[in-house]
């Protein structure tokens, strides 16, 4: 009899509480229900510009990698550019350090034949060479010869 008495306050306690927990559980889900929907809606919003921008930096990254490569081919294009100028300038100065003692032998090689004039007395009877202040200069019989004709005479020195 006790017992049973305990079983049907129990129930009755019991029931009541269910549905309060129950009615609380439905609430709270009603009300957290539309949080997450506001969030969502901007989020459906804000779609399009994020995507706008992350079709930027795409865009911006493809760029970037266009550049590295195009970067690199000039910069083997300027390699091969600085070997050949450096192949040229060696050859150049190859050529240069050749031509130069042609030039400097000329000018030395005109000089002394134009400077050989016939002012010196060479006497016909003993083959004597005589300078112009010597006494014999153009008084025995001979002619005119350079500076290194004949022998020199004993008294001028030719
Ligand atoms: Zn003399």
């Amino acid at each position: 009899m006790n017992s049973n008495t305990h079983k049907v306050l129990s129930q009755s306690v019991l029931i009541p509480l269910m549905t309060l927990v129950g009615g609380l559980l439905v609430v709270s889900f009603a009300q957290d229900n539309p949080e997450p929907a506001r969030p969502a809606a901007e989020s459906q919003e804000a779609h399009p510009e994020l995507q706008k921008i992350r079709d930027g930096i795409n865009r911006v990254l493809e760029e970037n990698a266009r550049l590295k490569e195009e970067n690199a081919q000039l910069r083997k294009e300027n390699q091969q550019l600085r070997r050949l100028l450096a192949e040229k300038a060696a050859a150049g100065k190859a050529s240069n350090q050749v031509t130069p003692p042609a030039d400097g032998n000329q000018s030395t090689a005109a000089s002394p034949g134009s400077e050989s004039p016939m002012t010196y007395w060479l006497s016909g009877s003993n083959g004597q060479r005589h300078n112009s202040r010597c006494r014999y200069f153009k008084i025995s019989e001979g002619r005119l010869c350079g500076p290194e004709e004949g022998k020199p005479c004993k008294l001028c020195g030719g």
